[in-house]
């Protein structure tokens, strides 16, 4: 791996790789509802283990994104763990329900289980915990782990490691983008990963039923005097815009960017008669308490949860949560 100026690493624990030397075939496992960076770094650590004679198996519940669907080999996800695995990793996800349907405790709870993760709120459920809020994406820790570990990365490898960081950095655009991240970023980029056309095809391509559905929510645009935005997507929405998917595309970034807002919010029905809440805030603004607190978890300016109850029972709950959380603020 010769750059002129090799990144900034940051620190692997040394038993996470004396662990990974210890089996032979492994499922990886990344979150519900899976994101650029999920998808990304699963896909990068399977074929960098593979790589290394190991057998690993891509695990999530739900269904790939079309936001990521054009990686290679996404494909190879399996929505079941193997039952002869001698070890789960478990990758961008900062609890053990997050895993879903796919990690039965019964089944699956005696094998080692190694929680590899960027989420502060991190609950280290793992045998091994290596939990490094520090990287701006789970893929990012992918990378210093190929670099701690001696692993050469592939092309494809890099592709799959860097649309992740973009992904979870909304293209180099969140507040704890660094110079090493940047130093990781082009590193990756020397090693072969196309970054125009990764951003082409993440960034600059929506499917046509999710810019319908965004006209469907905005109209439902609501605003507090206290600088919290929020709107809607309710399923008869998703129903007569045609879109399926489950995540809002970037929805909730895009109102959070409105002048003088410090929270914005979208609250999603789910088809199981659940709500999904999409917190995002201004730098200085931590919303991944609020969102903790209500059973979810994620980083300062980008976290989530997922309710019981109607719309009409999590909407006022949540939006005193988080009135709270802005009054202690501005008292601090
Ligand atoms: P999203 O708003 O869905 O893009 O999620 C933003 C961040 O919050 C991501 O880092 C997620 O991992 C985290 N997050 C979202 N929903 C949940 C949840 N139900 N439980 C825990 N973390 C979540
Ligand atoms: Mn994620
Ligand atoms: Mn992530």
């Amino acid at each position: 791996m010769n750059t002129p100026h090799p990144p900034e690493a940051l620190p692997v624990p040394p038993e996470l790789g004396d662990a990974l030397e210890g089996f032979e075939t492994v499922a990886v496992i990344t979150h519900v509802a899976p994101d650029g960076d999920a998808i990304g770094s699963t896909l990068g650590l399977v074929h960098l283990l593979r790589e290394q004679g190991k057998q690993a198996i891509p695990i999530c519940q739900d269904p790939v994104p079309y936001q990521v669907n054009w990686l290679p080999h996404v494909d190879e996800f399996q929505r079941t763990i193997p039952p002869d695995v001698d070890a789960i990793i478990s990758i961008d996800l900062s609890d053990i329900d997050r895993m879903g349907s796919p990690y039965d405790p019964e089944q699956f709870g005696h094998l080692p289980l190694i929680n590899i993760d960027h989420h502060a709120t991190n609950t280290l459920f793992g045998t091994v915990n290596w939990v490094e809020p520090r990287a701006v994406a789970a893929c990012e820790m992918v990378y210093h782990l190929a670099r701690a570990q001696n692993w050469p990365l592939t092309p494809r490898v890099a592709t799959y490691i860097l649309t992740g960081l973009l992904t979870d950095t909304r293209g180099l655009r969140t507040a704890n983008v660094n110079a090493r991240v940047m130093h990781v970023a082009t590193h990756l980029v020397e090693l072969g990963a196309p970054i125009g056309e990764i951003t082409e095809l993440t960034f600059n391509r929506k499917p046509l039923s999710l810019i319908k559905l965004w006209a469907l929510a905005l109209p439902h645009l609501h605003i507090e005097k206290e600088g919290i935005i929020w709107t809607i997507i309710t399923e008869a929405m998703r129903e007569e815009a045609g879109h399926r998917e489950e995540n809002d595309g970037g929805l909730v970034s895009f109102i959070t960017a409105a002048e003088g807002m410090l929270v914005g919010i979208v609250f999603t029905e789910k088809p199981d008669g659940r709500v999904n809440v999409s917190f995002r805030s201004r730098p200085g603004v931590d919303v991944s308490r609020v969102a903790f607190a209500l059973g979810g978890g994620g980083h300062p300016q980008a976290s989530g949860a997922t309710l019981n109850g109607s719309l009409d029972d999590v909407i006022p709950r949540v939006l005193a949560q988080v009135k709270e959380m802005l009054q202690h603020a501005g008292e601090a």
